[in-house]
């Protein structure tokens, strides 16, 4: 509807990732790889182009915040759309992962699925007790009913980085156990929607915004609300 109006671009979000997968005429590599797409562009020819930028929008954000680095160890808790979209720019930056569901099978299909980039591999949520992982991505809605995914304590530790892809204006209830159980560096997803939506931009415009001005307008308009 949107482009009958003369509309150049559109941002997708849930619950219809997947339906508009199914309904532009092309899609980008990173579009295939994940099945769903958050960004439209109509190109010069009318025809609708889908990518989905979460992954490298979440990337993005870990970089800015210092929390990857080539060869990290990351444990990914939950195997809905988000972590679809995020395994294979993570894999791709050089690090390996684990990844862990409350319906184990859903976890399990996604490691087969993406085994092809890189190192990964499926544990039972109950089977995970190291403390041994560098990044932990809570990447479950959980914290949409104000609750922690069910999982170890012994995966936190002073040195890992803690990052919830749900956010909230107050602490989210991942954040919220991973500083009891001792984390210092953590953050929630508030980086990674700005990252996505400057990588829409930059398919629409051509030009990639900086991404800590924007948090910081977010975060005075936060403070004053
Ligand atoms: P989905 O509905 O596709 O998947 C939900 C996932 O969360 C499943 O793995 C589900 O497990 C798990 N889950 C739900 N409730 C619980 C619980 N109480 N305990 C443990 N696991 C649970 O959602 P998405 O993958 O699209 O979104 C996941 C999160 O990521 C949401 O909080 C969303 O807001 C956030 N997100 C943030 C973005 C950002 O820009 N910051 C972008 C996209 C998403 P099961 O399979 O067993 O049901």
């Amino acid at each position: 509807m949107i482009f009958f109006r003369g509309g150049k671009g559109a941002n997708i979000t849930l619950p219809f990732k997947e339906l508009a997968y199914h309904k532009v005429d092309e899609l980008t590599e990173q579009a295939q790889i994940c099945g769903s797409i958050n960004t439209i562009k109509k190109l010069d020819d009318h025809r609708l182009l889908g990518d989905n930028t979460d992954g490298i929008g979440l990337v993005l954000d870990l970089e800015r915040l210092r929390f990857i680095e080539k060869g990290m160890h990351i444990l990914v808790i939950g195997a809905g759309g988000a972590a679809r979209g995020v395994i294979a720019p993570i894999l791709n930056y050089g690090c390996r992962i684990t990844i862990t569901n409350r319906t184990f099978s859903k976890a399990d299909k996604l490691a087969k699925e993406f085994s092809a980039i890189g190192h990964i591999n499926s544990l039972m949520l109950e089977s995970i007790h190291s403390a041994g992982y560098d990044l932990v991505i809570n990447a479950t809605s959980s914290g949409v009913a104000g609750e922690a995914p069910a999982i170890s304590s012994n995966i936190f530790k002073q040195n890992v980085f803690c990052y919830d892809m749900f956010y909230q204006l107050n602490e989210t209830p991942f954040l919220t156990l991973a500083k009891t159980h001792g984390v210092l560096k953590y953050a929630d997803g508030i980086g990674m929607l700005v990252g996505q939506a400057v990588f829409a931009f930059k398919l629409w415009h051509g030009k990639l915004p900086d991404i800590s001005s924007v948090l910081q307008r977010i975060k005075e308009n936060a403070d004053i609300n």
